[in-house]
């Protein structure tokens, strides 16, 4: 008698929509909460071609029985489930079986599995599609799924994915996240021959943090621990000083799963309320342990989303346990300090938050702001200046106001320009020009090793080319790992491994659409990190050079990432403001 059971009509007709694989990172995580069910101890994921080709995980779990091979690739079939009560008290990641027949039933799929009780294994496959064959197999103890040309016969499927690079990194992440939360489970990820990822499998989560964030980040997180019986919250958060542009370093666990939920995002922001940045956001890994009858798993059709019975308990204790991890580490005088200088940066970094009117008290004084597309000009006065022609007139230097404005006189008005966002625009369109030709680049005395993360190593792999266009010579110098031979000239000074991590931070995921803008948003990065900043004082000489060359840019008026560099005040305007002419 084996163990795996066809569900009755009853219980399948209450599972939430079917299983669905859409893409090779689908077919990685049911096999991987497979087998994670079946109490491995070692994962081991082998990819070819972005998945596209193969998909191949071995476990060292309890293995299926040889009479319930047929069973297992049947549709509805599972041995963690039995009556339709069971739903509401799910301990397993599966609880569906469907993902094996889904899987098998759009690949040339094979598994291979030994129980721990059974002295031979059995092999079933289904080579084109259609009916499985079952054989003997003499192997270890465990089991060994084989996907092969996923999608062979649903080729609209195939049309659908994203680029090898993309479903690459998305698997990555996902084994990431499995590493996270079963840290006493040793993973290992494969690309063709290649070790792209693994865990040491010795309940260490810091460590993996590390591979995922890089040493310093991991070595910074704080970590929370709330338990509040039978609720507990584990796991990680970032301080106030380290943050993102994007959601993207939020991640939750709830009883082992990877959950995506608006709400928990918000629970956790909630924490960091007033410390940091309006469009900044915290990395954090969290583990919530709930009783298993608190949370509906069965909801979604991946499982990405789950539905407790008491929501607004779970979001409070989430709030709570994080910011009494936040409020327990910002009282040391150190981080405060490293957060005001860290929060100066981020303000220089909101470019998608500017927002010109709210910045300045009169509603005459505009700054020329011609990139802004998105029809906030509608007021007429705004519009007069959209018709600025596009060079300056020549500017008389005046002088320099707080250590970051240049002050300068034109035939109609006074200038005041922002030396940091005129220098970057300097700096840009220099570099865009030379890029035709060739960027000046520095070699460095002796070539700097970067290890960088999984993730940020790939995106960088994949950006060689342009960065050698843009000035750096960079080769791989194995897994994870780049020598670094010489910078663009403009980076003199900086630390070249900064220099990269500038580079490759904060990169979006897919990077498709903006494949011929990559240069210009890379060169864009170099500039603004070698640009001069405000708060440092130029001399009369440099202000004048300053000035001289943003006369000379094709686009003075905004930095290269759309914020303005100057704003104009005119005549006319001045001698309003002062009761000369007309009224206001
Ligand atoms: P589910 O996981 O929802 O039960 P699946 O289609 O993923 O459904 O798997 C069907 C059944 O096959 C599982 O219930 C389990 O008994 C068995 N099985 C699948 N993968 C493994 C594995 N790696 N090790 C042991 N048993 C497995
Ligand atoms: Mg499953």
């Amino acid at each position: 008698m084996g163990i795996i059971n066809v569900l009755t009509d009853e219980v399948a007709s209450q599972i939430a929509a079917g299983e669905v694989i859409e893409r090779p990172g689908s077919v990685v995580k049911e096999l991987v909460e497979n087998a994670i069910d079946a109490g491995a101890s070692q994962i081991t994921i082998r990819i070819s071609e972005a998945g596209k080709k193969l998909i191949e995980v071995s476990d060292n779990g309890k293995g299926i029985l040889f009479s319930d091979l047929e069973l297992a690739v049947a549709r509805h079939a599972t041995s963690k489930l039995n009556l339709s009560s069971d739903l509401f008290k799910i301990k397993t990641l599966g609880f569906r079986g469907e993902a094996l027949a889904s899987i098998a039933s759009v690949s040339q799929f094979s598994l291979l599995s030994k129980h721990r009780d059974e002295e031979v294994g059995g092999k079933i496959q289904n080579k084109d599609g259609k009916g499985f064959e079952i054989s003997h197999y003499g192997g270890p103890d465990g089991t060994t799924v084989i996907v092969r040309n996923l999608f062979f016969n649903v080729p609209a499927r195939l049309k659908f994915l994203k680029s090898d690079i993309t479903e690459k990194q998305k698997i990555s992440a996902l084994i990431t996240k499995f590493g996270l939360a079963y840290p006493e489970v040793r993973f290992q990820l494969f690309n063709e021959r290649q070790l792209l990822l693994q865990s040491s499998g010795n309940g260490d989560r810091r460590e993996i943090l590390s591979q995922i964030y890089g040493v310093e980040v991991a070595r910074q997180m704080l970590e929370v621990k709330f338990e509040d019986h039978p609720y507990r919250i584990n796991g990680f958060i970032s301080p106030i000083a380290i943050t993102r542009s994007n959601r993207r370093d939020i991640t939750f666990f709830v009883n082992g799963r990877w959950i995506q939920d608006v709400a928990l995002n918000s629970a956790l922001l909630k924490a960091y309320h007033t410390m940091i940045m309006v469009g900044r956001y915290p990395v954090s890994v969290l583990f919530l342990d709930l009783p298993a009858d608190f949370v509906d798993v069965n909801v979604h059709p991946t499982k990405a989303e789950v539905r407790f019975s008491k929501p607004d308990l779970v979001f409070s204790m989430v709030q709570r346990a994080s910011r009494r991890a936040l409020l327990a580490y910002s009282s040391v005088p150190e981080i405060c300090h490293s957060y005001w200088k860290s929060d100066n940066i981020i303000q220089s970094d909101q470019e998608t938050q500017w927002s010109p009117a709210s910045m300045l008290p009169n509603q005459d004084v505009q700054p020329i702001l011609r990139q802004t597309t998105d029809g906030v000009m509608g007021n007429e006065k705004r519009q007069e200046f959209v018709d600025t022609p596009k060079h300056l007139p020549l500017l008389r230097h005046i002088g320099q106001i707080g250590a970051t404005y240049i002050i300068a006189e034109g035939p109609d008005g006074l200038y005041l320009i922002d030396q940091h966002a005129a220098h970057e625009r300097i700096l840009f369109e220099k570099m865009m020009k030379q890029m035709s030709d060739v960027i000046p680049s520095q070699p460095l005395l002796s070539p700097e090793i970067v290890h960088l993360p999984l993730q940020q190593a790939v995106l960088l792999q994949d950006k060689l080319e342009i960065l050698k266009k843009l000035g750096f010579e960079i080769s791989e110098f194995g897994p994870n790992t780049f020598q670094v031979r010489a910078i663009p000239a403009l980076l003199i000074g900086i630390n070249p491994i900064e220099g990269i991590k500038v580079v490759v931070e904060d990169f979006e995921d897919d990077e498709k659409p903006l494949a011929g803008m990559i240069e210009s948003i890379i060169a864009a990065r170099i500039c603004k990190r070698a640009a001069v900043k405000g708060g440092q004082i130029l001399s009369k000489e440099e202000q004048r050079t300053l000035l001289e060359n943003l006369e000379q840019c094709d686009a003075p008026r905004t930095c290269p990432h759309g914020r303005p560099t100057m704003i104009y005040l005119s005549v006319d305007l001045l001698e309003k403001q002062f009761g000369r002419k007309g009224s206001l």
